[in-house]
């Protein structure tokens, strides 16, 4: 879920150079065999010398060196499109339970709007979903429990109508096994700690109930962590945040960064004994909005072990994007104003927020490449290890272009490919990052 970030941007630094480069330099040639004009002050003898040498010196190697174990049989060479269907791709955030909730479509058939449904992430090569059960800011309390309950009862009521195509999944052995099995591995996280009330008691009881990450905040500070798009109250995590952290780590549910606020980012990431996620995050280096991460919270995610799954919202991305958007005066109507129309409504107010993003932009969108260019700067950064996919399907009303939803992932694969990174490389940021930050904080 996306909240239209603040009127402070920079130009965008786009870096346009390739990360891996090949080196074109050719290895140094012996002098000797070099051409006459070169070594015209060797002597004819001189030459022969040297040439007898190197050959005794080759025979000698031949027949002195140890067997060498033979060499594994290349596999063939995978086109793009292969070796993304090939890989395990996991993709940790999406917003499609909104949908689900608010206006009862059934994710199980062909959608003609939206960014998800599971037969197009098949044709995608989307293998596992995190759904985010995202509990807006108006719900506060045991109001924001209870909508996160009905969103998870959303999952489980998408998920089990088709066993067929579909499977809820707890860890990374059920996402390899319904990988195999050829299913959609569906996780559940939670998006805006306030859903627990500030009761560890429930946070357990959303475990029990599936879920596997929680990020500490939505755009509002809450009863225990500050929030990236609100006032500060705790400058960071106060002490029921701390003990928040360590019993998400305790039971093995994943601890999510993305929408905090930079002081509580760095107070979890002193506490946590876990790797961290970032669910749906960008780079702020090339998009200057506090919901992106800075280098130095890239570094500190790679210290940790994490990964920061990169999220495609235009905005998020592009500068020049965002400053569009702002002067069409895209926003929303304050929560303030809509439960003044509404009568206190919650579940009205919800649904006329979502309303609001739901409806696709008409701008022109940034180019597909700043989003490599995105993945391609937390790679420098942090390495390959700790990139991940965030897309914040179904939560966001723009995508670069040529992303018209999760069909186009394929589009990644072969970008990054054309951009020099390795096969295994691509599947790293496809899904292997997140599947070894999953195994060790689920433990399965
Ligand atoms: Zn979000």
């Amino acid at each position: 879920m996306i909240k239209v970030p603040p009127t402070r941007y920079v130009e965008l630094c786009c870096r346009q150079t390739t990360l891996i480069s090949r080196s074109n330099d050719e290895p140094d040639i012996e002098p000797w065999s070099r051409s006459g004009k070169e070594n015209g002050a060797l002597s004819a003898i001189g030459r022969n010398i040297k040439y007898i040498g190197a050959l005794l010196v080759t025979l000698c190697v031949l027949a002195c060196a140890p067997q060498q174990p033979p060499q594994p049989v290349q596999a063939p060479d995978l086109s793009p499109e292969e070796l993304h269907h090939q890989s395990l791709v996991i993709d940790t955030h999406a917003d499609t339970l909104q949908r689900v909730l608010i206006s009862g479509v059934d994710i199980g058939q062909r959608l003609d709007s939206g960014h998800i449904d599971f037969l197009r992430m098949r044709e995608g090569g989307l293998d596992a979903e995190f759904f985010a059960a995202w509990v807006d800011s108006h719900y506060t309390g045991p109001f924001a429990t209870k909508r996160a309950l009905q969103l998870i009862d959303a999952f489980y009521e998408s998920v089990e109508g088709h066993p067929d195509q579909v499977e809820p999944a707890l860890n990374a052995a059920d996402i390899e096994r319904l990988h195999k099995e050829g299913k959609v591995a569906a996780l559940l996280g939670i998006e805006g700690g306030h859903a627990i009330d500030g009761d560890l008691r429930l946070l357990r009881v959303f475990h029990r109930l599936g879920v596997r990450y929680m990020t500490l905040t939505w755009s509002n500070t809450n009863a225990f962590a500050d929030s990236s798009g609100d006032q500060a109250r705790w400058n960071g995590l106060n002490e029921l945040g701390e003990q928040v952290v360590r019993e998400m780590n305790r039971i093995g549910m994943i601890v999510d960064i993305s929408h905090v606020s930079d002081e509580t980012f760095w107070d979890t990431l002193r506490i946590t004994t876990k790797p961290v996620i970032a669910s749906h995050s960008s780079a702020r280096a090339l998009q200057n909005v506090p919901r992106n991460m800075t280098d130095e919270m890239l570094k500190a995610v790679a210290k940790n072990g994490g990964v920061v799954g990169i999220n495609f919202y235009s905005a998020f991305l592009s500068a020049d994007y965002a400053r569009r958007s702002s002067e069409a005066g895209r926003s929303w109507e304050s929560v303030e104003s809509l439960m003044k129309n509404f009568g206190g409504d919650l579940d009205r107010v919800a649904a006329e927020r979502y309303r609001l993003f739901e409806k696709p932009s008409t701008l022109e969108p940034p180019p597909f490449e700043l989003l490599i260019d995105h993945i391609d700067h937390v790679v420098k950064v942090a390495g390959v290890d700790h990139v991940g996919l965030g897309s914040d399907f179904d939560g966001v009303e723009s995508l670069p272009a040529g992303i018209r939803d999760v069909r186009d992932l394929p589009k990644i694969t072969s970008a990054l490919l054309s951009r020099g990174y390795s096969p295994g490389d691509v599947t790293k940021i496809l899904g292997g990052n997140f599947l070894r930050v999953l195994r060790m904080v689920t433990g399965g």
